[in-house]
This record gives C-alpha cells, sequence and structure tokens, in this order.
C-alpha cells in the first residue's frame, strides 16, 4: 500500500532522516519505535506532505506523493492524527469531526460517517455538544482518531498516541487503536511505548537517529538484542 525508498529529510542544515526505506501493506499495523528525537514524528510527516521529502520516493498504492501537493495526499486514503492530538480546544467535539471531514468527497458524505464514527466510539456521541479542550486525555484521543477517520482513509497514521497520558488511559489508546485495525484501516504508529504497542502492531521498525537499524515481526523486535538493550532496561 504505502512504499519508502532511500527517503532522506530535514530541516535547514539538520538532516533528521536518513536513506530510509519501509513498507505498510494493506491490512497490517507497522509500529515504528525509537527514543525521543529519533525521527519518528519527522517520518509521519514526511508521508503526510507536512514536511517535503529531500531524498527518496513514497509511493501510496501507486501515487508518486513526492509530486503530490500537500493538501490532495489526504485524497490518496491517507489520514494523520498528529503528536498532541492537535483538536480545537474551543470547538466542539462535533465541529472537531467536522474538521476531519474536509475533501469534498468526506463534506459529501458528512453526515453516514458522523454516525459511523460515533457508532465506533459511542463515547463521543454522548460528549459531541462539549468543548473538545475540556474533555480528558483519552477522550481527546478518540476524538483526534475519531477525526482522522470523518476522511474516509485507507491508512491511519498514528504519532504516539499515548504520550501524556496514564497508564490506565494508554491501555484504553492502544484498545481503540486494536478497534480501528478491526474495521480493517492500514495502521503505521509511531510509538516510544515498545512493549504495548508492539502487542498491537505485525511487525515494526527501530528508528534510531534518523536510520532504521533493526526491522522485523514484533514477536521478532521484542526479541531482538537492540530492543531489549535499549527499550526494556536489560
Ligand atoms: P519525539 O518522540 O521527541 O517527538 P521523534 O522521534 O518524533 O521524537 P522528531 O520529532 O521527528 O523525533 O525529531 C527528529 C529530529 O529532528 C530531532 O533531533 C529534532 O530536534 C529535529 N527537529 C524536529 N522538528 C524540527 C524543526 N521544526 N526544526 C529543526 N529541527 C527539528
Amino acid at each position: 500500500m504505502l512504499e519508502l525508498e532511500g527517503v532522506g529529510a530535514g530541516y535547514g542544515q539538520f538532516q533528521a532522516l536518513f536513506d530510509l526505506s519501509m513498507r505498510v501493506e494493506a491490512g497490517e499495523a507497522v509500529a515504528v519505535i525509537g527514543a525521543n528525537g529519533a525521527g519518528k514524528t519527522t517520518l509521519l510527516r514526511v508521508i503526510s506532505g507536512m514536511l517535503p521529502a529531500r531524498a527518496g520516493t513514497i509511493v501510496m498504492e501507486g501515487v508518486d506523493l513526492k509530486a503530490t501537493p500537500p493538501h490532495r495526499i489526504i485524497e490518496t486514503g491517507i489520514a494523520h492524527v498528529p503528536e498532541s492530538r492537535r483538536l480545537f480546544p474551543r470547538l466542539t467535539v462535533e465541529d472537531n469531526l467536522r474538521m476531519g471531514a474536509f475533501t469534498k468527497a468526506a463534506r459529501d458524505r458528512f453526515r453516514e460517517r458522523l454516525d459511523y464514527v460515533y457508532e465506533l466510539f459511542p463515547r463521543l456521541r454522548e460528549r459531541r455538544q462539549q468543548l473538545a479542550g475540556t474533555m480528558s486525555g483519552g477522550e481527546q484521543q478518540m476524538c483526534a482518531i475519531a477525526r482522522a477517520l470523518m476522511s474516509g482513509p485507507k491508512l491511519v497514521l498514528l504519532d504516539e498516541p499515548s504520550m501524556g497520558l496514564a497508564p490506565v488511559i494508554v491501555r484504553q489508546v492502544f484498545d481503540l487503536v486494536r478497534r480501528i485495525r478491526a474495521e480493517g484501516y492500514t495502521v503505521l504508529i509511531v510509538e516510544q511505548n515498545v512493549r504495548q504497542v508492539l502487542a498491537v502492531a505485525d511487525r515494526a521498525y527501530l528508528l534510531e537517529v534518523g536510520r532504521i537499524e533493526a526491522q522485523g515481526t514484533s514477536a521478532e523486535l521484542l526479541a531482538s538484542d537492540e530492543v531489549q538493550r535499549s527499550y526494556m532496561g536489560l
């Protein structure tokens, strides 16, 4: 579904990603794990067109994303749930969801999509008139994921959905990831919460200082020396 080959990216003089190659097949949940500053957020920003790639190719179902203007990338079926959720705190839950349906195709099916996400996340229906900024962290993450689903995507990019949440809420957030997975969405998720994300993902890549240092099935990565040493405290 999505294939990156030799991708490089950075900010000014600083290079954040080096010669990065990876792929995500339809129906998979793929994790990218790595420490602070490894380049995980940068990777998702490059895929969704928020940051231009300086080298390499990025292809989504045959479409060259490097040649696609950023605002059209969503039309290829990619939805990005950014770090820190980035909701509009002073808008209601429903108005936040409306913001997710900004392509023409999504606007035309707004009611249908809204019913669909409310079925999937009944809590949001209950809270639809509440200001997003007054919800709990876990509810805000649910709202951010639902907003991404409003565009009717095929591939959902999740940037550290567990960040800043209490352990019990983190578990609920990973349950949300399992739920959207079960709905048939393909998921690419970046996380520092290694053990829990590997329990959800089929395959994973380990990113270190902008380079992929290891890859494999989640079970393989969990057992690998690199992950054991750096992330499991062994
Ligand atoms: P974190 O978990 O802390 O978000 P990350 O793995 O997502 O880490 P990135 O946010 O992708 O890492 O950052 C990768 C590198 O790029 C870091 O060294 C960071 O300081 C740098 N960087 C990120 N954004 C910018 C920016 N706008 N300008 C300059 N450098 C940046």
